[in-house]
């Protein structure tokens, strides 16, 4: 059988419950029984020397007669529920509660020795074979003249004292019970707030191994168990989450891989037989080298994002001109806004603006925002790129009046391969990964990168750098 949290502690109690009936049967039971039997033999004790003190010492020294003597112990005996004998030294029987006086016969205890309860005052037992059944017997000496005459005894039955016993026994098995049965709260609260609750989380981890990290479930509780099921949840919405974006990364890059090579294969068979004649062949070559260049692109920027991505990316800082970086990568767009007779407005802090960052990085981060506004952007409109200046830092803008950025996409665009439907018809050759390689890199400097953008107005895409200081040239 397997064992579970709940039979071990149901074992626990079960074993507590025992050891608890067995202490009370053993250790506490003798504990009583001797408690008794000493505060009896106190009691009696008390009797005896009284005895011994009083009648027993007139009646050696003869100022009183054995038959008053043994009416008032006669009477005693029957108060203490108790045999009250005078006895001799010797052991010859001078007089006992239970028969009546008797002159003629003489009764003695054969072996009778007043040691036998050695440094105590009573003893237990038959008390020299005199009865047949267990009794408690207290000895108290009579002495006159600094001389042991004889001896009070008094004899009660242990039945007595064992039932007495038994009955505070009863008391405490009784107690024993109600405070076991008491405990099962414990067992109750431990099922609800513990094993119950743990019995989901294992239920949740089973799925979870079994690979269904969609699996729900709640603890509702604010204790260590509510927030380890809390965090196991969030652990599996976590890794559901990375499983589904992995899907989705290997689905587009299989789908922007496949685009480009069908419509090579298919401008190569169409060239070889001949569909398209060799007078179209230079025609259909660019369209495919074309092609080969968009896959170059998005090969190059699956290699880039994935360096970027590997943990402790290397940055090369340096101190440079911002401005003079801007105003080179504007240069570098010249031709295509001149095809789509679009400007692009420079709006610089200071003559020279110094930074600390990896330059090549930061170049193919305005290379990509460059591009994305001038690729959307309306034929005849301005891309403005603006730099400021404001608690050492340099806030760089590149904004532009295209086609902007519906509101719901605007969390999506840094994800990668996201493109927004707008803008499919205007980018045939985009990957989607521009942005997300752009972040990666802004958020390696422990900079940031934000876009504000309205559909249909245009967009502005705004990051920061570091000043870098003086003495840093
Ligand atoms: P791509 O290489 O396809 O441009 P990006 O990651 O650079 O990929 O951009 C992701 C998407 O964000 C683009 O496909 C486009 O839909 C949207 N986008 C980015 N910049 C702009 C912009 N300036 N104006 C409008 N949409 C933009």
């Amino acid at each position: 059988m397997k064992k579970t949290l709940y039979s071990k502690f149901l074992l626990g109690y079960l074993i507590f419950a025992c050891f608890g009936f067995l202490v009370v049967a053993t250790f506490i039971s003798s504990m009583t029984l001797e408690h008794l039997k000493r505060e009896k033999a106190d009691t009696l004790y008390r009797e005896s020397t009284l005895i011994a003190n009083t009648y027993a010492s007139d009646l050696y020294d003869n100022k009183i007669s054995l038959e008053v003597v043994k009416e008032q112990l006669d009477a005693l005996s029957v108060y203490l529920n108790a045999r009250i004998w005078i006895i001799n030294p010797s052991g010859r029987m001078i007089m006992t509660t239970e028969t009546p006086l008797d002159l003629e016969t003489e009764q003695v205890v054969e072996g009778f020795d007043p040691t036998i309860t050695e440094s105590s005052f009573y003893t237990t037992g038959t008390f020299f074979d005199c009865f047949s059944e267990e009794m408690l017997s207290v000895f108290a000496p009579i002495t006159s003249n600094y001389k042991v005459r004889g001896y009070v005894v008094i004899h009660a039955g242990m039945d007595d004292i064992r039932a007495s016993s038994e009955s505070l026994l009863n008391i405490s098995y009784i107690m024993l019970a109600i405070f076991f049965l008491l405990s099962l709260i414990i067992l109750i609260f431990f099922t609800e707030m513990v094993y119950l609750p743990l019995r989901r989380i294992i239920a949740a981890t089973e799925q979870y191994a079994a690979g269904n990290m969609h699996y729900e479930f709640s603890v509702d509780s604010e204790d260590e168990i509510g927030y380890l099921a809390a965090s196991l949840s969030y652990m599996a919405s976590e890794v559901a989450r990375s499983e589904d974006n992995q899907k989705k990364f290997i689905a587009n890059v299989s789908h922007d891989f496949r685009s480009p090579l069908t419509s090579i294969k298919g401008y190569l068979e169409a060239m070889l037989d001949g569909t398209i004649p060799p007078e179209l062949h230079e025609k259909y070559i660019g369209i495919v080298l074309n092609e080969t260049e968009r896959l170059t692109k998005l090969t190059n920027s699956l290699l880039s994002l994935n360096n970027l991505n590997m943990k402790g990316m290397v940055l090369e800082k340096t101190v440079f001109d911002i401005n003079e970086m801007i105003r080179r990568t504007a240069a570098s767009f010249e031709g295509t806004c001149q095809k789509k007779h679009i400007s692009i407005s420079l709006v610089l802090t200071g003559e020279t603006l110094p930074v600390l960052a990896d330059k090549g990085k930061i170049e193919q981060v305005l290379y990509n925002l460059l591009d994305n506004a001038i690729k959307f952007s309306h034929p005849d409109s301005t891309v403005k790129l603006e730099t400021t200046e404001k608690h050492e830092k340099v806030f760089i803008s590149v904004k532009d009046t295209g086609i902007g950025i519906p509101k719901e996409s605007l969390k999506l665009i840094f994800d990668r391969f996201y493109k927004t439907d707008l803008s499919r018809g205007k980018d045939k050759k985009g990957t989607g990964l521009g942005l997300s390689i752009t972040k990666e890199i802004i958020h390696a400097h422990n900079e940031n990168i934000n876009v504000v953008s309205t559909e249909g107005v245009g967009s502005e895409f705004i990051f920061t750098l570091p000043v870098a200081d003086e003495e840093e040239d």
